[in-house]
């Protein structure tokens, strides 16, 4: 932890950090120290992690990268955070994010950008950016970071490291600060398959303070890394027999080819661990983007209803009657995208637009769901890419939302049918930005998507 908080400082350009508070990480990392010296060898003992800024933490500000809650404190733990800690491990700051979780790029932070370590002229990806550029510059082991349509998966992508969005309610929502309820899922940071796997062991589980936390049995998330697949005892081909899942939606136009390159390039590793490659179909992936976009910000407008200046948040300095100061707090409180995302699922929700817009948007969520289960009867795990590009420059989309939105295209439809995902290193594409292959797997079976990054790693 006190190297952790020694590379931070060295690295402060990056902006990964909007958090730190350097007595409480070494007040910690004595306690850890006490536990070790008592010969207590729980794994994660000791070791640093980074908490996205999205999970209250008591003692440490809760910023959600907003305006809104900037200096805000929570008087308790978000269930990731407490467990984490139960666990031994370190928090060495809070990391910077798009506003709200709102965003591909960690643009929108009141904060400011995050920096891409491979590239400073890159964007990190969004909206976990923090969270993935503190693991990619090493500057910590580990981090947290949540995924509502992609924010862990297409973050991990653009700055090489290993992510997973667990099956959406395997990971308490408790104490995460509410984007789309429906869709919010944390999950972690780290560099490789094996400590995502150890982070899931300390995350994870059934916690009663959050009424969709999924009553799943607890499972050891290593059990499988390092065995063959079913049990294949052929050490030369590890993952015979395993069907990988090949969407044709996810390798049509509009996939840049640097991109493609260090996917098949991968899938030709997978083949020689013995695995073979299935062709299947989602044929609603396109329209994941306009479905998402109406879900996300009807969730969104509801839960930010609460950052009224009264009971949460910001609150403006002069003001009228108390509608004004609703309006006035809100109005300063508040980002472009996160106002926009509040206008629009206002408007889908609105007596009128309801059966038009979200009734729709959830009747195509499920058969989406239903797609994925018909693709699991030829399959194993999918597998293809987790953005269209690498990391784009600072800047390039910053004014063109709808841009920004389409490049969600490969993580959006997870998400909306609850499945796990996660994002492995596979390459590096234009301008040596690194790329990242998405796996996908069926409900609860991150053990098994571990193994499979596990074996490529
Ligand atoms: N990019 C998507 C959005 O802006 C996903 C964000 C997320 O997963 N939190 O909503």
């Amino acid at each position: 932890a006190r190297e952790s908080l020694a590379a931070i400082e060295a690295a402060s350009e990056l902006n990964a950090f909007i958090g730190l508070d350097a007595a409480q990480t070494l007040a910690a990392a004595e306690a850890a120290d006490a536990r070790l010296a008592r010969g207590d060898t729980s794994p994660l003992l000791g070791l640093p992690i980074a908490h996205k800024d999205v999970f209250v933490t008591r003692g440490w500000n809760s910023t959600a990268g907003s305006k809104m809650l900037e200096g805000y404190r929570s008087p308790f733990d978000a269930t990731v955070v407490e467990r984490l800690a139960a666990a031994g491990m370190v928090c060495v700051g809070k990391t910077n994010m798009d506003e709200f979780a709102m965003g591909s790029s960690n643009e929108n932070s009141y904060f400011g950008p995050v920096r891409n370590p491979w590239d400073r002229r890159a964007v990190p990806g969004g909206s976990s950016g923090g969270s993935a550029a503190a693991v990619a510059a090493r500057l910590v082991p580990a981090a947290t970071g949540t995924d509502t349509g992609g924010s862990i998966r297409q973050p991990a992508s653009f700055t090489g490291v290993t992510g997973i969005k667990p099956t959406y309610g395997r990971v308490s929502r408790y104490g995460m600060i509410a984007f789309a309820s429906s869709l919010d899922q944390g999950g972690p940071f780290a560099r490789s398959a094996e400590d995502c796997a150890l982070l899931l062991n300390g995350m994870a589980g059934f916690d009663a303070r959050d009424s969709t936390s999924l009553e799943h049995p607890d499972e050891d998330f290593t059990r499988h890394l390092g065995k063959g697949w079913n049990g294949s005892a052929d050490a030369a081909r590890p993952l015979a027999g395993l069907r990988i899942g090949l969407p044709d939606e996810y390798f049509g136009e509009g996939l840049a080819p640097d991109v493609r390159a260090a996917i098949d390039a991968a899938l030709k590793e997978y083949e020689a661990l013995g695995a073979v490659r299935v062709r299947v179909s989602l044929p609603k992936t396109e329209l994941s983007i306009p479905v998402y976009y109406v879900i996300a910000p009807a969730e969104a407008s509801s839960n930010l209803s609460r950052f009224d200046g009264v009971r949460f948040g910001h609150r403006a300095a002069q003001y009228g009657d108390l509608l004004d100061m609703y309006k006035k707090s809100r109005s300063e409180g508040f980002g472009e995208e996160v106002k926009r995302r509040i206008l629009v699922g206002a408007y889908v929700l609105s007596h009128g637009y309801y059966d038009a817009y979200y009734l729709q948007a959830q009747k195509i969520r499920r058969i989406i769901a239903n797609d994925f289960q018909q693709a699991f009867t030829q399959c194993d795990v999918i597998m293809g890419p987790v953005a269209p590009t690498v990391a784009w420059d600072l800047g390039a989309k910053g004014d063109d939302p709808v841009a920004m939105y389409l490049a969600d295209i490969y993580t959006l439809s997870t998400s909306l049918a609850g499945l796990p995902g996660m994002s492995v290193p596979c390459g590096f594409g234009a301008n040596g930005r690194p790329v990242g292959l998405q796996i996908v797997g069926n409900y609860f079976d991150e053990s098994r998507m571990l193994q499979v990054a596990d074996a490529f790693q």
